[in-house]
């Protein structure tokens, strides 16, 4: 369980949120993020992505072209991660969350959870992606490698990360550290950010069923805890379409992914949610 009393207060400027995006997504998955739970606090979030969008731009100030390859390789997906810690180490801010733009992050539910620990002490919280520690073998020099086990938070259910910790993180982590790191395990960037925490830096991950990405069965979110939950997301999981189950107010059709229905469902004040929704 969490921890419920607050350890601090936080203002929604006290998280950097993180989104990790491609070009050819701005307009098939960005948008609708945009318009739903991004809308409600602009300030929190930033975009990194790698091509340039006027559309987005726009919309948002904060677009962070990163100048990372477009590939979905390795690298690639390290690159960005490497520019995201770089950017919430300069912006100052006590949290760093970073989620893919498939997830939808419930801010008020963030907030309270982050507020419940000190941003000061070594935090890194998100959902572990397997059910036991990944194994690796570090490159400890040319030609010495060496097995290494540890946990890690996956990036497609989105964590969190204290500023204290993201500090200790950055010999491994800052300006081209963070590539170099990942080529040592050959891992992705998610792994590496575990790698980093818990196998150099001995800080466990806390594991918080509050997470969730589409490779978990996304039906099972009860409807009536979606107000506790702080990420959720939708896409593929075992050759089928995986989306939270919740009734309205739009269709399955309308609203494939079903965050409209679970914005409305969350901010029911929400100008293009149908009034019907508040009673
Ligand atoms: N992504 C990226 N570059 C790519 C492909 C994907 O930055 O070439 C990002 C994408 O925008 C998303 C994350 O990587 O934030 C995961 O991509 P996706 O959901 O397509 O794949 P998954 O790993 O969830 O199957
Ligand atoms: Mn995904």
């Amino acid at each position: 369980g969490h921890p419920r009393t607050p350890a601090e207060p936080l203002v929604p400027r006290d998280v950097f949120i993180a989104v990790k995006t491609t070009r050819k997504f701005h307009r098939a998955r960005l948008d609708l993020l945009l318009e739903t739970w991004i809308s409600r606090h602009k300030e929190m979030t930033f975009i990194f992505t790698d091509g340039e969008d006027e559309v987005l731009a726009r919309h948002t100030g904060n677009v962070v072209n990163t100048n990372c390859s477009a590939a979905h390789s390795r690298q690639a997906l390290s690159c960005k991660m490497a520019v995201e810690y770089d950017h919430f180490i300069e912006s100052g801010r006590k949290w760093f969350c970073h989620v893919d733009d498939d997830n939808y992050v419930n801010l008020r539910a963030l907030l309270r959870l982050l507020a419940s620990y000190p941003h000061t002490q070594d935090i890194y919280i998100g959902k572990p992606s397997l059910d036991r520690p990944i194994q690796a073998t570090e490159r400890v020099s040319e030609n010495r490698v060496r097995p290494v086990h540890f946990w890690f938070a996956t990036g497609g259910a989105g964590f969190c990360i204290s500023r204290g910790l993201a500090l200790k993180m950055s010999p491994w982590a800052s300006g081209g550290h963070f590539m170099s790191t990942a080529e040592r395990i050959r891992l992705p960037d998610d792994c590496t950010v575990g790698y980093i925490v818990e196998a150099l830096l001995g800080v466990p991950l806390i594991r918080s069923g509050l997470f969730h990405s589409h490779l978990e069965n996304l039906q099972q979110v009860p409807a009536s805890e979606l107000h506790e939950q702080v990420t959720l997301s939708y896409g593929m999981f075992e050759n089928k379409r995986n989306a939270v189950h919740v009734k309205g107010p739009f269709s399955v059709e309308a609203d494939p992914s079903r965050f409209r229905s679970i914005h409305c469902h969350l901010y029911p004040d929400t100008p293009w949610c149908p009034r019907t929704a508040i009673f």
